[in-house]
């Protein structure tokens, strides 16, 4: 029977141990921190919540208003009610630690053996075909250290993120990748009353040279955070700044209750499968630029791998070659999402250019058959078609924009109104007493690890 070894418990791993522990293949799935909160904004499209089954009970926040905000201040709402939906549509808004240890515990009850467990080394055997021991720290005792323990295994999924050691394992080769920061800021009631379903994306060099930055809403606070490209890193904890204070009177009175910063991959590694090992979400490169998109994409690379992998093993009952996992999962994956990746990567290359692109940007989003298009492919992950004059009508907006963008092109910032309703004066003396606080420093739960990565960039 084949023995398989997901190591990584975020959605790639858990929706990969799933399908195999329910084809009875013997499966482990190792996380080295069972209450991990990944540094992540959490928002999700809406055909994940049907075709992964999860609760509502898992989801903070439906976000039904998505507010875009050009580097000039202008805002455009895109309200989805408005675009013809049949059901209720939203954009989910998730906590990753609720999130990942719903479908890590749903893996379990299916089958696969949880192993709390940091895998520090794998053998990975003769020209890396395998058998594969792991070794690892077994923290399932609870000690801060954990027991040496080894594996022997098959096949391995490697589902560990960005910082991957599968990928390291097997020579996968390097990728490039992006910084993203994040504050959690707790708001009061009624500042928060604002945010019920709506967030808020915002470009402009200030925020990001490449990216956009975002207000997501999330249970009692909102996730406040800004990426940027690898050549731009050193940059992050001024971008991070930028946004914070074009934001500014709508965080009033916010309290700092958590600062994260993670790796996130701008492309697919060069070698994503390895003799019987097979990379999935972050670890493979699976994110999509333009949008920074990475939890449907990891999650549905790691469904995919895995019902490859029942598939060609006939349910566990013989071990595959590279070869076949090459040539279903990979195969299927890049006919399914390759123009999908190639048309973000455009996008971003237009729209994320300079303010003036950034500005028509924004202006663009004001266009119906623009925010059909797409909430469409967001929302439920399917190509649009669109009638010949839809697309000349597009293209020609799109030129319009990108001319008109340079007259609109700011050359300073400000910050965007006050979410409830204060004048100036008002704001400036209320804020003269009471400024953003920090208690992130203090809180135990804080990622100081990714919080030094930054500062050392
Ligand atoms: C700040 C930020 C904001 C983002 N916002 C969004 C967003 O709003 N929407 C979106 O779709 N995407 C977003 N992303 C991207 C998204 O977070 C990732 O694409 C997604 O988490 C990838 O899932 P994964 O399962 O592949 O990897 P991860 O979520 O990174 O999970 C990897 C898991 O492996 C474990 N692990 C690692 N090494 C080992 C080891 N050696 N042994 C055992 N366990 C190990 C880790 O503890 C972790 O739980 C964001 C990313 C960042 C950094």
């Amino acid at each position: 029977m084949l023995r398989v070894a997901v190591i990584g418990g975020g959605p790639s791993g858990s929706c990969a141990a799933e399908v195999l522990a329910k084809a009875g293949i013997s499966t482990w799935i190792f996380e080295r921190k069972l209450d991990n909160a990944k540094p992540c904004g959490g928002a999700i499209p809406l055909c994940m919540v049907e075709e992964f089954e999860l609760p509502e009970s898992i989801l903070d926040r439906k976000v039904r208003n998505m507010k875009m905000i050009s580097p000039s201040n202008k805002e455009v709402d895109i309200r989805l009610d408005p675009l013809g939906y049949d059901n209720d549509a939203y954009i989910g808004m998730c906590r990753r630690e609720v999130f990942d240890s719903f479908l890590r515990n749903r893996s379990a009850e299916l089958g696969a053996t949880l192993v709390n467990a940091l895998v520090q080394k794998i053998d990975t055997g003769t020209n890396r075909q395998g058998p594969y021991t792991l070794h690892y720290a077994d923290y399932s005792n609870g000690g801060p250290t954990g027991e040496m323990k080894t594996l022997e295994v098959d096949l391995i999924i490697g589902a560990d993120g960005a910082n991957s050691r599968v990928a390291k394992a097997m020579d996968a080769g390097d990728y490039n990748v992006a910084i993203a920061f994040q504050e959690r800021i707790k708001l009061p009631a009624e500042e928060m009353t604002y945010y019920e379903d709506l967030a808020e994306m915002y470009v402009g060099t200030d925020v990001s040279p490449d990216f956009y930055a975002w207000v997501f809403p999330k249970f009692d606070h909102v996730a406040v955070g800004t990426g940027t490209m690898q050549q731009n890193q050193s940059l992050i904890k001024g971008l991070q700044k930028g946004i914070r204070e074009r934001a500014r009177k709508r965080l009033f009175k916010g309290e700092v209750i958590k600062v994260e910063a993670h790796p996130i991959p701008e492309h697919p590694r060069p070698r994503r499968v390895v003799g019987r090992m097979a990379l999935v979400g972050d670890a493979a490169g699976y994110v999509t630029k333009s949008s920074g998109e990475g939890i449907y994409f990891a999650a549905k690379s790691g469904r995919m791998c895995a019902e490859a992998i029942v598939e060609i093993s006939a349910n566990g009952s013989c071990i595959p070659t590279e070869k076949q996992i090459k040539s279903t999962y990979l195969k299927r994956w890049d006919r399914k999402y390759g123009a999908t990746y190639a048309v973000l990567d455009i996008l971003q290359k237009i729209f994320y250019r300079n303010d003036a692109a950034r500005e028509a940007f924004v202006e663009m989003c004001d266009d119906r058959d623009v925010q059909k298009l797409t909430f469409d492919s967001y929302l439920y992950k399917r190509v649009v078609m669109m009638n010949p004059w839809q697309q000349v009508k597009l293209t020609l907006r799109t030129v319009a924009s990108l001319l008109r963008g340079q007259a609109l092109a700011p050359s300073n910032y400000g910050s965007v109104p006050s979410a409830v309703g204060r004048s100036d004066g008002d704001f400036l003396a209320e804020e003269a007493s009471q400024a953003i606080k920090s208690k992130a420093s203090e809180d135990p739960a804080s990622n100081s690890e990714e919080r030094s990565k930054v500062t050392s960039s």
